[in-house]
């Protein structure tokens, strides 16, 4: 069986669109499949949406939560609530052609892959800014990062089983989705397709949202800029040391004619400067280790159109 998981916010208007897409998709691949929909706390009729569609085809599943929780907390809850062997990530807005849903699953059944990766060849329609920080993070977290990172990498994948259950051991709560997938390692295909504007709605990601994710990405993916701020240390600290032999020597030398008030108050600024931005450094890591150790859920449950188990109780 096939599962596409789908995270949905705030996607009324791109839903029923999709739901056709899909289907015509996956009817014409001739296996079972079922279409689990993750509503992501959604402020407009979704939900409603949701509803409608699993009354007229059982083949429809939603899990709805309480609120937003971010696009990871809705992968995660779809991979934990996926029955299939088969099991695929798309968006709502059809920017995931379903077209190519085909040639996944042929790539895991046939070829022997665990992986296949839909790739963005281009990156049209997309502000020249934001592709040039993209290009600058994925050139960045390669050198730093033990996970392989792919340029124009999509979210729009299929699993097999096998790596479906990899990846739900992996069970952190600041969740890398495109870091856990290049984690679990597993042979990836990678297919190229052509970036297609979104059907209906509006992106959720502004640029100050996927700057701080690409932040996230980074510390959960790399120890490097604890290094880093380690290294800035030790230059700063030999060089102050060298400093303070010349000063010395100097003195000794010629006497202490005038004093250096701008220099010193240039140094104190940049060893001030340096030492903040590390515990700066130091700040990020412990705040991620912190929420880690509180062991919270991703994510809450407040409605689905089956019987689950909701805090020991059948709903
Ligand atoms: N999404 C979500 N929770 C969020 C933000 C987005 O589930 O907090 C879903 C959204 O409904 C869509 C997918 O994630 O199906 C990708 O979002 P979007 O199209 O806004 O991102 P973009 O394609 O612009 O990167
Ligand atoms: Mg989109």
């Amino acid at each position: 069986m096939i599962t596409i998981i789908v995270p949905c916010f705030n996607e009324q208007e791109s839903l029923p669109l999709f739901y056709e897409e899909a289907k015509k998709a996956l009817t014409s691949i001739g296996q079972p499949y079922e279409m689990l929909f993750v509503n992501d706390g959604s402020r407009d009729g979704t939900l409603a949406v949701l509803r409608n569609l699993s009354e007229k085809d059982d083949k429809v599943r939603y899990v709805s939560f309480s609120r937003n929780f971010g696009k990871e907390a809705a992968m995660y809850a779809g991979f934990c609530h996926a029955k299939g062997d088969y099991v695929t990530i798309m968006d709502a807005d059809l920017q995931h052609p379903p077209a190519m849903l085909e040639e996944m699953y042929l790539a895991i059944k046939d070829e022997g892959y665990d992986i296949v990766a839909a790739r963005r060849v281009s990156r049209k329609g997309e502000p020249p800014i934001r592709s040039f920080f993209a290009r600058c993070f994925y050139r960045l977290i390669n050198k730093i990062s033990n996970a392989e990172f792919v340029d124009g990498a999509s979210d729009f994948r299929m699993f097999s089983r096998k790596a479906v259950d990899a990846i739900l051991e992996l069970q952190e709560y600041n969740r890398f989705s495109k870091g856990v997938f290049g984690w679990i390692g597993f042979q990836t295909k990678w297919i190229p397709y052509e970036n297609v504007e979104r059907v209906a709605g509006e992106t959720s990601w502004s640029f100050w949202k996927l700057l701080l994710y690409s932040l996230e990405g980074i510390i959960a993916f790399s120890t490097a800029p604890l290094a880093i701020a380690s290294v800035i240390g030790v230059i700063f600290c030999l060089l102050s040391f060298i400093g303070l032999i010349v000063i010395v020597v100097k003195t000794l030398i010629w006497g202490d004619p005038v004093a250096g008030y701008p220099t010193l108050a240039c140094l104190l600024l940049l060893i001030g400067g340096s030492i903040q931005l590390s515990l700066g450094i130091i700040g990020q890591y412990l705040a991620k280790t912190y929420l880690e150790t509180k062991r919270r859920p991703h994510y809450i449950i407040s409605e689905t159109n089956e019987t689950v188990n909701i805090g020991g109780k059948q709903v």
